[in-house]
């Protein structure tokens, strides 16, 4: 493949997930509290999260271990690894989520979007990058590491108290409270953005930014479905707390 068909994919793919945006302001996808029937046949949230998340781990492992990468690539690869194998290989076994299901189209979709999103960014790092060790002091490194790891942190300590909301066997749901659950409804789908913005700021490439675009067309109308089931099933939901951004949306 040359760059310009890379690059030509990229582009469609990311008209693909701005149209997937607009659609998910009509439709919600049905899985964790937005469960429903008429979904197609179901499999258990635990191993449709593993399958699903599955792809984008290996996809972007294979890259780097069959490519020469440079050092500042060969970092790329390692965060997004390091993302993966927690969404893949330690969240699902964390989160008490007892006799829960979720649709195997959800997760079919998941597994498309993630061979998709690793396969050009993995094609890129292996192929394309020219990356050198200058790339170390470039702005964009330091501001893109600084959000990536802060994101990801915003996006485990937000993962870790919703997580324990339950005990062991419950099921139901809670309001959350402390850290920045104080100001939006979704912190850490927040933390998730940030850090993919960050990952995309340090790379400064059409493969990250496209995935970034992904991320956003996903994340943000799952926060405000998710901050008006809170305001629909909870009268005594904070009025204050905005969705997504701290004081703004
Ligand atoms: P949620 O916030 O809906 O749920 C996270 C976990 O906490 C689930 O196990 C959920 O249970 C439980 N939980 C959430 N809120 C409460 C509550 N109020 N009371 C009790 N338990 C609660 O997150 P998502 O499922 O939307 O996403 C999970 C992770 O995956 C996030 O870190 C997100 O950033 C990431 N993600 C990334 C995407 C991407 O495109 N990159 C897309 C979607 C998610 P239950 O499942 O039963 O609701």
């Amino acid at each position: 493949m040359t760059p310009a068909t890379l690059y030509t994919i990229c582009w469609i793919w990311m008209a693909v997930g701005i149209a997937t945006f607009l659609l998910l302001q009509f439709v919600t996808a049905p899985y964790g509290r937005h469960a429903k029937s008429g979904w197609g046949p179901q499999i258990s949230n635990k191993a449709g999260w593993i399958i699903m998340e599955a792809p984008s781990f290996l996809v972007i492992l294979y890259f780097f271990l069959t490519s020469d990468q440079s050092t500042f690539a060969s970092m790329l690869s390692i965060l997004w690894l390091l993302h993966y194998f927690n969404r893949t290989f330690i969240f699902p076994f964390r989160i008490r989520t007892k006799g829960k299901q979720m649709p195997v189209i959800i997760v079919a979709s998941a597994i498309f979007f993630n061979l998709i999103n690793a396969g050009l960014n993995g094609y890129f790092l292996a192929h394309f990058e020219s990356y050198s060790n200058s790339s170390f002091t470039e702005w964009t490194f330091f501001l893109g590491i600084l959000l990536f790891l802060g994101g990801f942190i915003i996006n485990q300590i937000s993962d870790h108290k919703l997580i324990h909301l339950r005990k062991p066997s419950e099921t139901g749901y809670k309001i959350p409270k402390g850290f920045l659950f104080k100001y939006i409804s979704c912190p850490n789908l927040f933390g998730e953005l940030i850090q993919w913005s960050g990952f995309a700021m340090m790379a400064w490439n059409l493969p990250a930014l496209t995935f970034l675009v992904w991320t956003c067309a996903n994340l943000i109308p799952r926060a405000t479905k998710h901050h008006s089931w809170y305001k629909s099933h909870f009268s005594e939901y904070p009025t204050n707390r905005k969705a997504l951004i701290p004081w703004l949306f």
